[in-house]
C-alpha cells in the first residue's frame, strides 16, 4: 500500500474502518472465527478493460484495497478481459495509472484471461459430471426459453445429450468448427428456479474475435458469471466485494465453485455510487465520447478520474468523500455538493492563494507616481502559514473584476462605486472618483485616488471600508484563458426521462464557459500541472494541459461557496 501523499488528510485504510462499515464487520467476524485458517485476508478490484474508471470506480478500489489493508491482507487488480469485441489495450494502462493516482499499489497484476486455459478444463469436468451441455438453440430462443419471474422455464430440446457427445461439440467449439452464435454451453441447473440467472445459465459462446491478451487462440470466450467466482478462487479471493446488482448472481457464483469443489471465496455486495447530476456508467460514458459531446475521457465535466483530475480534483479529496460517503446494502444517491464540499476542504489547506480578474476592468490611480512600482507582501496560503510568502507587484493601473465596480450602486452594494472607498487587498485604500465610457456607454476605465498611508491594506487611522478586493497589476499581468464548468447534466436524476428520451437528452447545454481575456499575477506564469490554486474571491483552479508556452489555460475546479456545508448547517449536523 502506497499514498501518494505523504500529507493526505486520510489514509486508504482509514477509509475502510469508517464506522457502519458493515463489509469490515464481516471480514473482522471472519478473522475472529477463523474461517479461512490462517489465510490471508485478500480481495481484488476487478475492472472490465472497456472503459476508463469513473468516480464510482474510486469507492469499489477504496473498499477493496483499503478493507483488505485494514486487515493486513493483499489486493490484486485483475482484469475481466472476457469480451474481446469491447475492450482495449488503452483501457488497461490507464486504469492501472488511475488506481495509482488515486493512491493504491496492487499486490498482483492478474487478467481473467490468464486463466481461459484453466477455466476450459472446468468446463470439461462439469460436461463430464453431467452438469454442462451444449445446447444449439439461438440466443433468442434461450431467451424465449427462459420463462419470466412467475412462469418457469422450459427445457431445451438438446438439454439431455449425452456426455461423449457433449464433450465432442465442445471441443469442436473450440476448434473453431463453428460459426459465432450457433451453440454455446449452458450449465445444467433448473429451468424452474425462481432465480432466472440458475436457469441453465451460458458458460461460453462462440467468438471469432482477436483478444488484446491471447490473440487468436480462442474462439469461444466464457461469460461473466462463469469466470468472475472461478478467477477469484484461483486468486485465493476470501471476499469478493461487488455491487448490489451482482446480488441475483450470487447463487450461480457459488454454485460453480460448489460443483468444482475450489477455494470458497465468497462474494458480498454493497451499494453502487450514485451521485447527482452525474452518470456513471462506462458504456454511456464512452457514447459521449463517441459522439464529441465532450472532449475526451479526460473532459473536466466528465466523472472519469482523468476527467475530475483534469479539472483539479486531488485522490486525498477522492478518498475522504468515498469514506464520508459510506457502504450500504440498499442503494442511494448522493449529493455532488457532497463530493465538492470535500473537494474545496481538502483545496483550502493546500491551495496556494493567487490574485487573478475574471472580467478585467481597468482602475487607474490618477495621483499614484507615473512609471512607479512596488511590491506588496502576501501570505502564500493562511490556513497555512508554512506555505510562506511572495511578493506581488503594484502599479498606477490594475485590473479589477467588473462586478465590483457599479457606476449607479443598487442598495446594499459595498464594493467600489463614485465616491466610495474600498481596499485593494494588501496594498491600499482607493476611492473611485470617474469613469471612462465607450461609445455605447459602457464603464471602460474607472479612475481613483489612493491614500498612501494605507499601505499594506491597513487602515492608516482607524477608518473602516466594506469592501476589500483583488486586483492585479496591469504593467504585470499576464494573459490567460479560464474555463468555467458546471454540471455535465440538467437534470439531478439524468435518467429522469419523458417517453422516447435517451439520457443524454438531458445533458446540460451550458456546461462550460470559456473566458478569454482573463488578467493574472505574473506568478501564476511559473504554474506546473499538479499545482493546485485559489483565485482569491473567485475560486479554486489548476492549470490545463491544452497550456503551452506563452499560452495559458486554467480550469475552474470549483467555485469558493459551499452550498453542501450550509446545509449541513442548518440541518443541525
Ligand atoms: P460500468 O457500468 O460503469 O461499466 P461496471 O460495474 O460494469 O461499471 P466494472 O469494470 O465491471 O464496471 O467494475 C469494476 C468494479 O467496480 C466492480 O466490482 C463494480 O461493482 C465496481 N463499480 C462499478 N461502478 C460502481 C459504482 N458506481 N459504485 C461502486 N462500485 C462500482
Ligand atoms: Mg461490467
Amino acid at each position: 500500500m502506497t499514498n501518494s501523499n505523504p500529507e493526505s488528510p486520510v489514509t486508504p485504510s482509514q477509509v475502510a474502518s469508517t464506522p457502519n462499515n458493515f463489509l469490515g464487520d464481516i471480514i473482522a467476524e471472519d478473522v475472529r472465527t477463523k474461517k479461512y485458517g490462517d489465510a490471508q485476508i485478500q480481495t481484488r478490484f476487478p475492472p472490465e478493460p472497456n472503459g476508463y474508471l469513473h468516480i464510482g470506480h474510486a469507492k469499489a478500489i477504496c473498499i477493496d484495497f483499503g478493507l483488505a489493508d485494514q486487515f493486513g491482507g493483499k489486493t490484486n487488480l485483475r482484469f475481466d478481459d472476457t469480451n474481446p469485441e469491447k475492450e482495449e489495450q488503452e483501457y488497461v494502462d490507464s486504469i492501472m495509472a488511475d488506481v495509482r493516482w488515486l493512491g493504491f499499489e496492487w499486490d498482483r497484476l492478474c487478467y481473467a484471461s490468464d486463466y481461459f486455459g484453466q477455466l476450459y478444463e472446468w468446463a470439461l469436468q462439469l460436461i463430464k459430471a453431467g452438469k454442462a451441455y451444449v445446447d444449439d438453440l439461438t440466443a433468442d430462443e434461450i431467451r424465449q426459453h427462459r420463462g419470466t419471474l412467475t412462469e418457469p422455464g422450459k427445457d431445451s430440446p438438446y438439454r439431455d445429450r449425452s456426455v461423449e457427445e457433449n464433450l465432442d461439440l465442445f471441443t469442436r467449439m473450440k476448434a473453431g468448427e463453428f460459426p459465432d452464435g450457433t451453440r454455446v454451453l449452458r450449465a445444467k441447473i433448473d429451468m424452474a428456479s425462481p432465480n432466472l440467472n440458475m436457469r441453465d445459465p451460458v458458460m461460453y459462446r462462440i467468438l471469432h474475435a482477436s483478444h488484446q491478451r491471447t490473440g487468436d487462440e480462442w474462439c469461444i470466450y466464457p461469460m461473466y458469471d462463469y469466470a468472475h467466482g472461478q478467477s477469484d478462487s484461483l486468486e485465493r479471493v476470501t471476499h469478493s466485494m461487488c455491487t448490489l446488482e451482482f446480488t441475483d448472481h450470487q447463487p450461480i457464483y457459488r454454485w460453480y465453485i460448489e460443483q468444482l469443489g475450489i477455494f470458497p471465496t465468497q462474494q458480498i455486495e454493497f451499494d453502487r455510487l450514485n451521485i447527482t447530476y452525474t452518470m456513471l456508467s462506462k458504456r454511456k460514458l464512452l457514447q459521449l465520447v463517441k459522439e464529441n459531446r465532450v472532449s475526451g475521457w479526460d473532459d473536466p465535466r466528465m466523472p472519469t478520474l482523468r476527467g475530475i483530475r483534469r479539472r483539479g480534483f486531488t485522490p486525498e479529496a477522492i478518498r475522504t468523500f468515498v469514506a464520508a460517503a459510506g457502504v450500504s446494502r440498499t442503494n442511494g444517491v448522493t449529493d455532488i455538493e457532497m463530493l465538492e464540499h470535500f473537494q474545496r476542504d481538502d483545496l483550502n489547506h493546500r491551495a496556494r492563494r493567487a490574485m487573478a480578474v475574471l472580467h478585467p476592468l481597468k482602475l487607474v490611480i490618477d495621483n499614484y507616481p507615473e512609471g512607479q512600482e512596488e511590491f506588496v507582501e502576501v501570505a502564500n496560503n493562511p490556513e497555512d502559514p508554512s506555505a510562506g510568502t511572495r511578493q506581488v507587484p503594484f502599479s498606477r493601473e490594475v485590473y479589477i473584476e467588473h462586478d465590483d465596480f457599479r457606476e449607479v450602486p443598487p442598495p446594499k452594494y459595498y464594493r467600489l462605486s463614485p465616491g466610495k472607498e474600498v481596499r485593494l487587498r494588501n496594498a491600499y485604500f482607493v476611492t473611485a472618483q470617474s469613469v471612462v465610457k465607450d461609445a455605447e456607454g459602457n464603464v471602460v476605465e474607472v479612475h481613483c485616488t489612493y491614500d498612501p498611508l494605507s499601505r499594506g491594506g491597513n487602515s492608516p487611522d482607524g477608518r473602516k471600508v466594506k469592501s476589500t478586493m483583488h486586483w492585479v497589476s496591469a504593467a504585470h499581468a499576464i494573459s490567460a484563458e479560464i474555463r468555467l464548468y458546471g454540471n455535465l447534466f440538467a437534470k439531478a436524476d439524468p435518467y429522469d426521462l419523458e417517453e422516447g428520451q435517451d439520457v443524454l437528452d438531458n445533458l446540460n447545454p451550458n456546461s462550460v464557459e470559456i473566458l478569454l481575456g482573463a488578467k493574472l499575477e505574473p506568478s501564476l506564469a511559473n504554474a506546473k500541472l499538479e499545482d493546485r490554486f485559489q483565485f482569491e474571491r473567485v475560486g479554486y483552479f489548476c492549470l490545463d494541459p491544452d497550456s503551452a508556452e506563452g499560452k495559458l489555460v486554467f480550469n475552474r475546479t470549483l467555485a469558493l461557496k459551499d452550498s453542501w456545508a450550509k446545509e449541513q448547517k442548518k440541518a443541525g449536523a
